[in-house]
Formats: C-alpha cells, sequence, structure tokens
C-alpha cells in the first residue's frame, strides 16, 4: 500500500485539459486542412519561398537609392522588394501602417529622377481571411436555411389547423393488395361469410336484379393480430378492387371537427374509386356508444361518429363501396351502428386452434426453409393461444436466429427459441453466480418439480434460469394441454394443480431460505392465485359456495358501456367468498410445502444441475425425478 503512494503517480490528470484541446485542435485544423489547397494563391506559394529583409533594412536601402521596385501586400503586410542589382524578390513584413516608407519612396521618387522606385500595390487575396470569409458565409447559408426550415413547418402546423384535416396522408389507398383467400389460413367460418361479400363487390347485379340490396357493413371481431386487416385486404384482393384504410384512433384528434373531416374526405376519395373497400381499424375508438364514459362525452368523438353514420346512409347499397371494420370491443360500440343498413354483418375472427395455427404455419413457412426435423405440427401443437401475427412473428424471428448462426435451414432449436422470444420476452446473458442466482434456481426448480409429480399437471417443457427481458429471472415452463386451452374445458383438478404450481416457486425459497429471505419475485405468481382461486369461486361455481356465478367478468370502467361495477351479492357473501379463496391458496401453498420439504435431496441436486447448465429441458429432469418419486402416469418417462 505505502510503496504504491510513494511512487509517483502517472500524470493523467494534467494532459487531459491538454487533450481536449488537443483534439479541438485537430477538428479545426481538420476542417481548415480539408478547405485549404483549393484556396492557396501562387503568389503566395512563391513568395514563401524568398528571402526575408527586415523593415529598418528596407528603409536603409531605399536611401541608399538600392531599390528598383516596391510592390506592397496590403491585405497581408508584407511587400515583395526587387533590389537595383538583384532579380530576385526579398520578402519584408510590413507594419500596420508605414507613413515613413511611403514617404521615403515618394522622397526618392521627387529628388532623384534617374533612379525610380516602382511603386505597386498588389492585393494577394488572404489565405486565411478567405478560409474565414467562406466559413462565415457557410454558416449564414446554414442559420438561414434552418430558419426558412422552421418557417415552412409552422406554416404547415398552421395550415393544418385551418383546413382541418385536409391531409390525405391520413388514410391510405391500395390500388392493389395482392393478398389472396390462400394467405389467410385458419379461419374459415370467417373467409366463408367473406366469399359472398366478393361476390357482392364482382358481380352485384347477380343481387341486384333480383331486388337484393347489398349489405354497406361488415364488422370483424376478434383479438388484436387474428388476421381480421389481412382478410379485409384478401376481400380486396380476391375482387380486385382498391383497399382504402384507416384507423379509428385517426378520426380522434385535438381539434373538434378533423375527424369528421377526414370522414367525409375518406368517403369522396372511395366514390371516386368504387367499387373499392374501406376498411376502419379499431372502430371502436370513435364508435364507442355516445354519452358513455366516465367524464361525460366526447364532443369530437360523437360528431366523427355522426358523421361516420351520415356517409353510411348517403350512399346507395349498390355503388360498390363496402365497409369493413374491425375492433376486439364489440360491446362498447354505439347501437346505431349495429342498425341494419350499416355495420349489419358481424364476423366473429377467433383465435386459431390447432388446425388453424398449423395452416398459418403453413402459410408463413412458404417461404422459408426449414430443415426436414423441423414439424409445423409440433409447432401448432406448443402454441395455443398464439395469434396468427403471434405465429407469424415467430417464424420470422426464427429465420433471423438462424441467419445469425449462420445456418442453412431454420432448426427446431431456432423454432424454440422463437417461441419463447415472442412469448416471454428476449433472452439475456446469464447471471453471475451469486446468492440470487441460487435462489431464482430454487425457485423455479419449485415450479418445475410440482409440475413433473402432480397429477393433473401438464408436462414440464422446460426450466432455465437465463433471464430474459422485462425482469424475468428464468421460468419453468409447460407443455400447454391443446385440447384444454382451445376447449376452455379445464377441470377443478386441473385448475388446484396449476395454483399449487404456481406457489411452487415462493414454497422454495420459504423452505430453502426461511421467512426472512423470501422475495418478490413471486409477485406475479401471487396475481395468478388470487385470479384463478378467485375465479373458481365466483365464476366456475368450484366452492362449497355452490354452483353461482356471482361476478361477471370483466367490468372495465373505461371502456364499457356498463361502468357501474355490479356486485351480484350481499356483504355476507362478499366475506365468504374471501374466505373460499383464501382457503383455496393456503391449503395448495401447504401442499406445494410438504412436497418440497419431503423431497429436499431431490430439489437440491436439480438445482445443483440447473446452476450448471442454466436449462434443463423436461426430459431430464423427468428422469432425475423418477429416481426418487414415482411419476404419475402421464408424465412416465418413456
Ligand atoms: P389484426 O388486424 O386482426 O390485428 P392482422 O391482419 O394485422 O391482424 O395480422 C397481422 C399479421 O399476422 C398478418 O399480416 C399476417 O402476416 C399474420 N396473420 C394473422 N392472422 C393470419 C391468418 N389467419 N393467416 C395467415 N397470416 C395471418
Ligand atoms: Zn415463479
Amino acid at each position: 500500500m505505502s510503496q504504491k503512494r510513494n511512487t509517483p503517480a502517472p500524470k493523467v490528470k494534467p494532459n487531459s485539459q491538454n487533450l481536449k484541446w488537443r483534439v479541438m485542435a485537430y477538428l479545426i485544423g481538420g476542417w481548415l486542412m480539408a478547405a485549404g489547397p483549393t484556396l492557396v494563391t501562387p503568389a503566395l506559394a512563391q513568395s514563401q519561398s524568398n528571402q526575408q529583409m527586415s523593415y529598418s533594412e528596407l528603409l536603409a536601402q531605399i536611401e541608399a537609392r538600392k531599390v528598383k521596385r516596391v510592390i506592397i501586400d496590403p491585405d497581408k503586410q508584407v511587400a515583395k522588394v526587387q533590389l537595383a542589382d538583384a532579380n530576385q524578390y526579398e520578402n519584408v513584413v510590413l507594419l500596420e501602417r508605414n507613413p515613413e516608407l511611403l514617404q521615403k519612396i515618394r522622397e526618392v521618387n521627387t529628388t532623384n529622377s534617374r533612379e525610380q522606385i516602382q511603386l505597386e500595390f498588389q492585393s494577394s487575396g488572404d489565405y486565411k481571411g478567405a478560409v474565414g470569409l467562406v466559413a462565415n458565409l457557410l454558416l449564414i447559408g446554414f442559420l438561414i436555411g434552418g430558419l426558412v426550415m422552421l418557417l415552412r413547418r409552422s406554416s404547415q402546423v398552421g395550415n393544418q389547423a385551418m383546413n382541418f384535416g385536409k391531409s390525405r396522408a391520413r388514410f391510405s389507398m391500395e390500388a392493389k393488395t395482392g393478398v389472396m383467400f390462400d394467405d389467410v389460413a385458419g379461419i374459415e367460418e370467417a373467409k366463408e361469410e367473406l366469399q359472398e361479400v366478393v361476390t357482392f363487390l364482382k358481380k352485384p347485379e347477380r343481387f341486384t336484379a333480383l331486388g337484393a340490396k347489398i349489405p354497406k357493413g361488415v364488422l370483424l371481431v376478434g383479438a388484436p393480430g387474428t388476421g381480421k386487416t389481412l382478410l379485409a385486404k384478401a376481400i380486396a384482393g380476391e375482387a380486385g378492387v382498391p383497399f382504402f384504410s384507416i384507423s379509428g384512433s385517426e378520426f380522434v384528434e385535438m381539434f373538434v371537427g378533423v375527424g369528421a373531416s377526414r370522414v367525409r374526405d375518406l368517403f369522396k376519395k372511395a366514390k371516386e374509386n368504387a367499387p373499392c373497400i374501406i376498411f376502419i381499424d379499431e372502430i371502436d375508438a370513435v364508435g364507442r356508444q355516445r354519452g358513455a364514459g366516465i367524464g361525460g362525452g366526447n364532443d369530437e368523438r360523437e360528431q366523427t361518429l355522426n358523421q361516420l353514420l351520415t356517409e353510411m346512409d348517403g350512399f346507395e347499397g349498390n355503388s360498390g363501396i363496402i365497409i369493413v371494420a374491425a375492433t376486439n370491443r364489440p360491446d362498447v360500440l354505439d347501437m346505431a351502428l349495429l342498425r341494419p343498413g350499416r355495420f349489419d354483418r358481424q364476423v366473429v375472427v377467433d383465435l386459431p386452434t390447432y388446425n388453424g395455427r398449423l395452416g398459418i404455419l403453413r402459410v408463413h413457412a412458404r417461404n422459408k426453409k426449414l430443415s426436414d426435423e423441423v414439424s409445423l405440427e409440433a409447432i401448432a401443437r406448443r402454441t395455443p393461444g398464439f395469434s396468427g401475427a403471434d405465429l407469424a412473428n415467430m417464424l420470422n424471428e426464427a429465420a433471423i436466429l438462424t441467419a445469425r448462426r449462420r445456418k442453412d435451414a431454420i432448426t427446431q432449436s431456432e423454432v424454440e427459441d422463437a417461441i419463447d422470444r415472442v412469448s416471454i420476452g428476449l433472452s439475456l446473458n446469464p447471471l453471475l453466480d451469486s446468492k440470487k442466482k441460487r435462489l431464482i434456481a430454487y425457485h423455479e426448480v419449485g415450479h418445475a418439480l410440482l409440475m413433473t409429480v402432480l397429477k393433473n399437471s401438464d408436462p414440464l417443457n422446460k426450466v432455465t434460469i437465463i433471464p430474459r427481458s422485462g425482469g424475468i429471472g428464468g421460468f419453468a415452463q409447460q407443455i400447454p394441454n391443446e385440447d384444454m386451452v382451445d376447449s376452455g374445458l379445464r377441470t377443478r383438478a386441473w385448475i388446484v394443480d396449476l395454483i399449487t404450481i404456481a406457489l411452487g416457486g415462493r414454497a422454495a425459497e420459504q423452505e430453502v431460505f426461511g421467512d426472512a429471505e423470501v422475495t418478490m419475485g413471486a409477485s406475479s405468481d401471487l396475481q395468478m392465485v388470487s385470479k384463478l382461486a378467485r375465479e373458481m369461486v365466483t365464476r366456475f361455481g368450484m366452492s362449497e359456495l355452490g354452483p353461482l356465478a356471482l361476478e361477471i367478468p370483466n367490468n372495465e370502467v373505461f371502456l364499457g358501456r356498463d361502468w357501474m361495477p355490479r356486485s351480484e351479492y350481499s356483504e355476507d357473501v362478499a366475506t365468504k367468498i374471501d374466505r373460499h379463496v383464501r382457503t383455496i391458496a393456503l391449503e395448495c401453498y401447504e401442499k406445494a410445502r410438504q412436497i418440497i420439504r419431503e423431497n429436499r435431496p431431490l430439489l437440491d441436486r436439480l438445482v445443483d444441475l440447473l446452476l450448471e447448465r442454466e436449462t434443463v429441458d423436461g426430459e431430464e429432469f423427468r428422469q432425475i425425478v423418477s429416481q426418487y418419486v414415482a411419476l404419475p402416469e402421464k408424465h412416465l418417462v418413456k
């Protein structure tokens, strides 16, 4: 320690200031260097090679009548002097003003008529001055340019405010979407219903001849990413008509009247291009029931909606315009929109089932190189709950990963990683060994162990402690049971096991590290537990309170028309609900802790393996567990 103090510290600090200056000098110098060569004049280059004479010597030479010629450069304050007996010029550095010089020359010239001194003034054009001038001009140019741009932009904003919403950029038009029904997979019922719309557009005579009115509006109802936009484009593509699209949120602007004028613009353009499709995404943004919601109505939205209704009523059913709108909240739409003659057809676009997912995967695998080992069937089985957009996104991620890993074709491992990336998040670097890492490992193995030993659980796919974006330290993942997810048929035993599994992480923390060391890492597990347990009691009739639906799901206060929370039960029942929810959670927790306590050596061994490998797949995990306890039949290692 003391030795170190005696050695002189390397002089870094004092130099750093210098360095800063040097860097600045480099920059300035560099800039000049670039501009320099074009501005160097030949005169300057020449004079530099000449000899020097001092000012006083020059005066002396003049007095001695030895000077033949003096060329003064007022810009640079130098003179080139040619002596009587020399051919060469010599340089003389002048003063700022040189009255003696001029006076002396004049004296010589007036008194001596034979040896006149030729006096000339020749400006070389100052190199530095010129560079400075150019720099200044550039700077002024930039400033003026910037100012003009600012002015222009602010005047554009002004214009926007003036001719409300005249801007064409707000809706887009595609003359040919290039999308066909073949590109849309997995939502066969919806496709069939919309097939008819294509016929309306292509052969309207067929219907009008019989006196049938062609519908004006079709409402597509479904979760985000289920392919509603794609379907609308496919209608346009199949019918070969232009596709106008706008999002409901584009209508709703700051200024009252903008939305309405956009609607007018849109319909005007559409009429000019009929037959065509107008697609309005997120129609609930404008079409929400008028006068609903907290805080009173929204003038702007209501005006926009009224304009939309007016436009829809204004054109004849046979004008060849069909409006397709999309929403995932049909329940909040204003009744006026759903009246006959408006959006009188509703088509539900569901999340795809197994077959649907398989179809969608086939569509998006068309232009991708998959290795033979990859089975689309297996992927479809692994991805219940994925929308079409999720699946498309996942395959794309897999292709990107494949390129990054410099492989020729997408393999199973890229698919696995892409599924995790889409459904969980980006994987980050593994943690360094630490207490935190051990704790996470125990938590995740707690979940994974319960997934493996509980009778009604879906089998473990893998457990990992590689962190993911979004603050996820690790996870244990099940292979979802497609029948249950797709059909929504979940048994009481399955839900109870799921609650137990969710509590397995916290249970392991508590068993291993004690009460004081449990972490907040279980917070999302606990939310899930509360939700499931409460739903068992209040929605599914799975408790001793009996087969009653006590709550209606989803009272989103700000969205729907039913914004008053409605309770279907008395205070007394509310207390009972709380008690039953708590009982379920506590019983499951007790069970989780007991299983973990009884299998402590197994738990420790699995944690050691996970710490070493960071990811353990379900098959190997089950293999190890089966050496300690009998696996339930459905998890038996084959
Ligand atoms: P939505 O409008 O319902 O939110 P999109 O139509 O915008 O969903 O879907 C986004 C993307 O997801 C589509 O461009 C397409 O690539 C893919 N996709 C979604 N559903 C399907 C489907 N049924 N078949 C094929 N691709 C689909
Ligand atoms: Zn957890």
